[in-house]
């Protein structure tokens, strides 16, 4: 069998500009990054402004297990297979982070025959807009360590600086640092940390912004420490805001490239949704809408990160509404669920999908709360028995929610038809009546035991004394009613990734609360989740090399 890589290294692409023609942009709005990636001109979305809204199918799934779920395979394939029926549609997607591609993952540019491509650009420096953001991060941070050098005038408090270095890269031994060591030319010595740059507040901001005045505002409001008042200073105090909106003038522009089936794909922005809000940029996804009857995005890990925050956060932010959800879930992953080792899921086990099947359950209950119709796709591996997939498809059914089979990592478009028919029926005849979780006017409290409760299933929150203090800090200081980023780990609907399936009977734990002021939202994170991630005992590095000829190879 081909790997990923092997079937896109053999791919004939389109040349950019024929696959924007077939999408109706022409030359005059694309900004060419090579033959084969391009970003889009400001000027194209003036003039596709006023086009009415095509439909918003968001694209989720199941927790995460290392049996692996398919979202943005499901996603790609979704895309070639409306081509197929000659609908006119486009894939919104992230762009990957080099954490996990050196990490454990590997890249993710889709799998199989349901791929964007060229995928090595992808999946590496693509058109350097995570190099954009990692470096308007760390010259805020330059100018801040700075300013205390150069007498502070503004009194930061060096035990107070909130703002973090960043990189793109799973180290963890940049989680805790001191700079500043040396002699007083050297800086003031303080204790500091980097987040991955995924995790920067900066990419939070790229994709949330509208346009490039809305990402200024929002650079100028983030908060980067605090003063010996306790007072916020912000970027703009630092007259920072400037330096950094032209180091990301470019990349707030959407990216475009294809399919193995030459789809158009718009391909922006990329925060975790473990650690951060997990959705591709605002833009991205209004340019999607304004270009095509329907919009695929993806949103992150399981529904309980990834599609919480796509309703929560971008939706309720940009005035979105989504039309449909397309939940993946897999009989590998329910099994996984279902207590069965990652070595023994080939087998058939009717009695562990029985056991798994609840995690399903509860992601379906969780989108319903949100009004939106659900279909349940299952992403189908060559493992997976008839008898297997008849017990999940009745599942779903009972559940009033729409199933089909995907087959789309081994056939490409022509094995997402069945989906697209589906997800199709369900745009023409069921109604979306989609509202948020919650409203802004709860307290920040509220809005987490709301998620704790509702979507996790927790009994109750339990606040260490530090996030109870930032808690009451963050809504003296006015943010009390922006929207709440959960930062948990992806594996569990509880804060402890050991606890598959449906747990009960468990507390959410809050251990620290800090406001994004510029990005709009409250982050709270739970459990041990981490902001920089580190490299497993054997590393996907490992395996990636360069052939004499200068292909690519092991980025899966
Ligand atoms: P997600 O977006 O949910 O993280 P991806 O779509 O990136 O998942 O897929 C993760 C990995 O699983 C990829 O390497 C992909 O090739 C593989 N994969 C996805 N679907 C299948 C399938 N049906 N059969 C075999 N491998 C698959
Ligand atoms: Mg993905």
């Amino acid at each position: 069998m081909k790997t990923d890589i092997q079937i896109a290294q053999e791919a004939q692409m389109l040349p950019i500009k024929e696959v924007a023609a077939n999408a109706g942009i022409t030359e005059d709005d694309l900004e060419f990054y090579g033959k084969y990636k391009a970003k889009l001109s400001e000027d194209f979305w003036d003039k596709i402004k006023d086009n009415p809204d095509g439909k918003l199918v968001l694209v989720t799934a199941i927790n995460p297990t290392p049996a692996g779920e398919g979202k943005t395979t499901t996603s790609v394939g979704l895309g070639q297979a409306f081509a197929k029926l000659d609908k006119k549609a486009i894939i919104a997607l992230r762009e990957p982070s080099l954490g996990p591609c050196f990490g454990i993952k590997g890249g993710a540019a889709g799998g199989g025959y349901a791929q964007v491509v060229p995928m090595e650009d992808l999946n590496l420096h693509f058109t350097g807009d995570f190099h954009a953001i990692t470096s308007a991060n760390n010259l805020l941070a330059a100018m801040l360590d700075n300013h205390i050098q150069q007498g502070n005038a503004l009194q930061i408090d060096p035990r107070q600086v909130v703002w973090k270095r960043c990189v793109d890269m799973n180290d963890r031994v940049l989680r805790n640092i001191v700079v500043g060591l040396g002699n007083k030319m050297d800086g003031m010595v303080r204790e500091d940390h980097f987040v991955i740059t995924v995790a920067s507040e900066i990419m939070a901001i790229l994709c949330l912004a509208d346009d490039l005045q809305d990402l200024k505002r929002r650079l100028g409001r983030i908060i980067v420490a605090y003063n010996f008042n306790g007072d916020p200073v912000t970027a703009d105090d630092l007259q920072a805001t400037g330096a950094m909106t032209a180091l990301l003038k470019d990349a707030i522009k959407p990216n475009l490239i294809q399919t193995l089936e030459h789809t158009p794909a718009l391909v922006h922005g990329g925060p975790f949704a473990n650690i951060a809000h997990g959705c591709n940029s605002v833009r991205a996804t209004k340019m999607a809408l304004k270009m095509a009857d329907i919009a695929i995005t993806e949103a992150g890990f399981g529904a309980d990160l990834g599609a919480e925050k796509f309703m929560d956060i971008k939706c309720r932010k940009a005035g979105l509404k989504p039309d449909a959800v397309v939940l993946v879930a897999t009989v590998r992953a329910l099994k996984y669920n279902g207590g069965v080792a990652k070595a023994d899921l080939a087998e058939e086990n009717l009695d562990a999908l029985k056991k798994g099947i609840v995690n399903l359950e509860k992601h379906i209950e969780n989108i319903q709360k949100f009004g939106v119709p659900v279909i349940v796709t299952l992403n189908s591996f060559i493992t997976d028995t008839d008898a297997e997939n008849e017990y999940i498809r009745q599942f779903c059914e009972e559940r009033g929610c729409e199933f089909a089979l995907s087959e789309v990592w081994e056939k490409g478009g022509e094995g997402g038809i069945a989906l697209a028919e589906k997800v199709l029926n369900t745009l023409e005849n069921k109604e979306s009546h989609f509202h948020t979780l919650y409203e802004d006017e709860l307290s920040l409290k509220e809005k987490i035991e709301k998620i704790s409760k509702e979507i996790y299933g927790a009994d109750g929150v339990v606040y260490e004394p530090a996030a109870q203090k930032q808690i009451t800090k963050i809504e003296a200081m006015g943010f009390g009613e922006f929207p709440i980023c959960m930062a948990k780990n992806q594996y569990s609907f509880s804060d402890d990734a050991k606890k598959l399936g449906r747990p009960e009977n468990f507390d959410i734990h809050i251990r620290e609360v800090y406001v994004d002021a510029g990005a709009g939202f409250v982050v709270a994170l739970t459990g041990s989740v981490m902001t920089m991630p580190g490299l497993p005992k054997v590393p996907a590095a490992n395996n990636i090399d360069v052939s004499e000829d200068g292909k690519i190879t092991g980025l899966f």
